[in-house]
């Protein structure tokens, strides 16, 4: 015959788009609050506690962070996950920003600002536990620079007595901790034992003590490679001992490592206000199957890198 058909193959099915990643904000100030749920973010995942008190100029009294605490909460779009004061290094507030260090990026701040101040790490925990009783928003708290089970165990009892204090039932707010520290990736399994509930990757400091490289003066040497093997190992050590994951840092504000970190079974990715919509967008577009395996050791670190730019 003058036409023979042609074998044509059915198209293959496109790779899944993923469905279930929230993309959450991070904010610091009532105006970001506000300016959050109007673009819609699916709720806050990091609330800069230090940030909105420093615009005041000072630490507010037990009251003062009630008050302020109590607006960010009502404007915010809801989950919140607040993060207590993380102080110290490159975020000074008087008056717990102290004597001069040496070294201050490696010295007191976060939890061991806490842990020498108890006093005013339980006001600041009143103050948190009171404004939720305002309207009693969907809140986790999580803490900083926890390096150890005894900060973590420093931090969850001071804020059960601060919930006792106030009749608040144990279980009423969820807790958590910031993924910062790299030690951290060693105590999951004692972490989830002692009552944490999630972690959140907060991927500026992890950099900053992984490369022992200052984040506010970075090369961009750094390996991406091990940067991404350390990922990897946290989100799969905190999936196999039921810890949510979440990743707050600017990493998930970058669109390919966003995508890169979705690929890795992340689902909750909290980004600054300016950058929710590159990032929406960057994840409406179907990802590769194959992403848990590329920093598997088959990639030079170029080959990783080149790859990752072009996800
Ligand atoms: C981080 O360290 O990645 C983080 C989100 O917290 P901050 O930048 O406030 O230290
Ligand atoms: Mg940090």
């Amino acid at each position: 015959p003058p036409f023979e058909p042609v074998e044509v193959a059915p198209p293959a099915p496109p790779p899944p788009v993923v469905k279930d990643v929230t993309v959450q904000a991070n904010i610091g100030s009532i105006a970001e609050a506000a300016k959050a749920t109007q673009l819609g973010a699916q709720g806050i995942g990091l609330l800069r506690t230090e940030l909105a008190f420093a615009a005041e100029g000072r630490l507010p009294d037990m009251d003062g962070q009630t008050r302020l605490l109590t607006r960010l909460f009502q404007q915010a779009p809801k989950p919140i996950i607040i993060r207590t004061l993380d102080i110290g290094s490159d975020k000074p507030l008087l008056p717990w920003s102290m004597e001069k260090e040496t070294n201050p990026a490696l010295g007191r701040r976060g939890v061991r600002v806490y842990r020498q101040h108890p006093e005013l790490f339980y006001e600041h925990l009143t103050a948190i536990v009171s404004a939720w009783r305002h309207h009693q928003p969907s809140l986790s708290v999580m803490f900083p620079m926890i390096a150890s089970i005894s900060d973590w165990l420093f931090c969850r009892l001071a804020f059960e007595k601060a919930c006792r204090a106030q009749h608040v039932p144990a279980g009423a707010i969820e807790l958590g901790v910031m993924a910062e520290v790299p030690a951290l990736l060693w105590l999951l399994p004692d972490l989830h034992r002692e009552g944490c509930q999630f972690i959140s990757l907060g991927t500026n400091d992890l950099s900053q003590y992984l490369f022992a490289s200052d984040r506010t003066t970075s090369r961009g040497t750094d390996s991406p490679l091990a940067l991404a093997r350390a990922i990897t190992m946290l989100i799969s050590e905190a999936e196999r001992h039921s810890l949510t994951i979440h990743v707050c840092g600017n990493l998930a504000a970058d669109p390919h490592w966003a995508r890169y970190l979705v690929g890795l079974g992340a689902r909750h990715l909290s980004v600054p206000v300016s950058r929710l919509d590159v990032i929406r967008d960057a994840l409406s577009k179907p990802l590769p199957t194959d992403i848990g395996a590329w920093a598997d050791g088959r990639l030079s670190e170029r080959a990783f890198a080149q790859q990752l730019m072009q996800l």
